[in-house]
């Protein structure tokens, strides 16, 4: 079973300075012992660190940084379920990760409604039952990976069930941060039933990707899994086109397809990430020279109440 690290872990008590340590008390410090064996923790610039280790800077009110910026609980149709876009609906499985990002999007979510009972989830597949539009499901949390492999699979058999749903698509840290979860029975749960299982990992920077974690990958593409993956840009950590070519294209080596580069949202707490929209362009034409086409992600911004995702091109 894998060890998690948190406050109370002494070897990680002093790296943190006061103010880090209030900042730990808003959005407590949580990684895998996988990870916390990555970090260089002599490196306060190393760029698994600075994702997961809380700062000062989390401490400073910034206009325009607010606790829900993508207005998700006026998406919310039934307790754990969000439709933002047409055709796919969003459920919520899991409060948990295996892993706190420091520039987490749902860092001020709490998770009041989440279903935490199998039984729990019946409203929101009633709601997607009841609406034969809807074709794709996407699990999300928290991280729905972080599911006990019995309840996802009950879940997904009941998804399986409704008619009219063809992908069940998640989206999910688990297999670059904690890929000891793939288990025989979480690969199952996640393909044996007739819905095409498409995987969209989360994933910042190439030392994320380390042999375990391509091993996991590996197992995930010969389960017959779709794998894309989504980045978030971020101010010291992957603002640099040298290291944004190297994720991309090992991801793409490694046959997932890079499939969004995302602005950060503008939630309270993470400013000191913020990568400017002319930055991120500026990337993206880099990118463009370097790399083939496909292996160049789509440079997005999320926006409250927007049909789509809304493309940043210059
Ligand atoms: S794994 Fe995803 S949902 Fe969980 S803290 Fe990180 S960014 Fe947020």
């Amino acid at each position: 079973m894998e060890k998690y690290a948190d406050v109370s872990r002494p070897h990680l008590l002093p790296v943190l300075d006061a103010e880090a340590r209030q900042a730990a008390e808003l959005y407590p410090l949580h990684l895998p012992a996988a990870w916390a064996r990555r970090i260089d923790w002599h490196n306060p610039q190393d760029p698994l660190y600075r994702q997961v280790i809380p700062s000062a800077e989390e401490l400073r009110s910034v206009e325009g940084f607010v606790d829900d910026p993508l207005q998700e609980a006026e998406a919310r149709r039934a307790p754990g379920l969000l439709q933002k876009y047409q055709g796919r609906v969003l459920l919520q499985v899991s409060s948990q990760c295996a892993i706190h990002c420091r520039f987490c999007f749902r860092r001020h979510e709490t998770y009041a409604e989440q279903p935490s009972r199998p039984e729990e989830w019946t409203p929101a597949l009633e709601w997607i039952a009841a609406d034969p539009s809807i074709h794709e499901v996407v699990l999300s949390g928290g991280d729905p990976l972080m599911l006990a492999e019995a309840s996802l699979r009950l879940l997904v058999e009941r998804l399986a069930a409704i008619p009219h749903l063809r992908r069940l698509r998640i989206h999910s840290r688990v297999p670059v941060v904690s890929p000891q979860r793939l288990s025989t029975a979480l690969l199952q749960a996640i393909t044996a039933h007739r819905l095409t299982p498409v995987l969209v990992i989360h994933c910042n920077h190439p030392a994320e990707l380390d042999p375990t974690v391509l091993e996991g990958l590996a197992r995930l593409l010969r389960a017959g899994v779709l794998l894309l993956s989504q980045s978030v840009l971020l101010k010291g950590i992957n603002d640099d086109a040298d290291v944004l070519a190297a994720l991309f294209e090992t991801l793409a080596n490694h046959r997932v397809l890079p499939y969004y580069l995302h602005l950060l949202d503008p939630v309270a707490g993470t400013a000191h990430f913020q990568v400017e929209s002319a930055q991120a362009l500026a990337l993206l034409q880099q990118l463009r020279a370097r790399l083939p086409g496909y292996a160049v992600p789509k440079l997005v911004r999320e926006q409250a109440g927007h049909p789509a995702k809304t493309p940043v091109e210059g």
